[in-house]
């Protein structure tokens, strides 16, 4: 059911959204792309999934913290591909600190890109879906939208709101051929989550890849990341038909950490 259908995946230029990306192109999905990168970063992009599973795509930098841009996002959007069919919420950004300590600047950011801008592209997404009678929205949570780690106040706060949203607006569109849906992934190797390794690294005088394992250990019972690649085959799977009468779901893929 997917082919030429059009997705928009915020924060697609690295991580898990870029690889959602490649996994929607290969079934036959033009592709709308979101991010901060290089313009020659973006170009090459662009130009491997075009290249490769032969879709079209179009990128636009919109800057989520700012609601005016993700309009625009999803206006043109919209123009250069057709009305979108599927949106994936996944631009995130973490901030680690006390709560005590925590700059309220950042606090704000934080709620701005992970969740206030999920509800503004919903919002503009959801009148092209219920025109067609059909749409999917997935919004990338994660385990901290259903449980807590100390020092992650804002991206706590955030993540349990956009696992909120999801049923909200689940519900409102309970009857039609939309469906929206959480993805809750424990640890995956991405940039976001250099930084806390750096840290362990730092601090106990490891290498890199010990103290990779132990961020693992503290909190993921399979001691194994997740795979950018599982989660794409997750959220592809939530794209289906088979997958219509998902709604309102939070899906955990995290090695077990939610099961302790
Ligand atoms: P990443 O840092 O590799 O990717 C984040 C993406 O968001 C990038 O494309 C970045 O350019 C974009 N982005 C950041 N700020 C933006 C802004 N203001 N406007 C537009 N785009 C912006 O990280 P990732 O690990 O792939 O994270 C993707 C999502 O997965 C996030 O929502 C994150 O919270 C979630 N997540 C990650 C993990 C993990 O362990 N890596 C675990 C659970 C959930």
């Amino acid at each position: 059911n997917l082919p030429g259908k059009v997705a928009l995946i915020t924060g697609s230029t690295s991580g898990i959204g870029l690889s959602v990306a490649k996994k929607l192109a290969s079934q036959g999905v033009h592709i709308g792309l979101n991010g901060f990168a290089k313009p020659e970063e973006v170009t090459a992009i662009r130009r491997e999934i075009e290249d490769q599973y032969k879709v079209k795509t179009f990128y636009h930098g919109a800057d989520l913290k700012e609601g005016p841009q993700v309009k625009s996002m999803m206006q043109e959007t919209s123009k250069a591909l057709g009305s979108v069919d599927i949106l994936v919420n996944n631009a995130g950004i973490q901030y680690i600190e006390q709560a005590v300590n925590f700059p309220e600047q950042k606090f704000n950011d934080i709620i701005a890109i992970n969740l206030t801008a999920a509800f503004l592209t919903t919002k503009y997404a959801l009148p092209q879906m219920l025109d067609k009678n059909w749409g999917r929205i997935i919004n990338i949570a994660s385990v901290h939208g259903l449980v807590a780690s100390v020092n992650k106040c804002a991206y706590v706060a955030a993540k349990h709101g956009i696992v909120g949203l999801t049923k909200a607006t689940a519900l409102e569109v309970a009857k039609t051929g939309i469906t929206i849906n959480a993805v809750c992934p424990g640890w995956v190797m991405t940039k976001l989550i250099e930084i806390q390794i750096q840290q362990r690294a730092d601090q106990y005088k490891i290498s890199f890849e010990d103290a990779q394992i132990k961020l693992l250990e503290e909190k993921q019972p399979s001691v194994t990341p997740v795979s950018t690649d599982q989660l794409g085959d997750l959220i592809t799977f939530l794209c289906s038909n088979s997958a219509s009468q998902i709604k309102g779901s939070t899906y955990t893929m995290d090695g077990g950490w939610t099961s302790q």
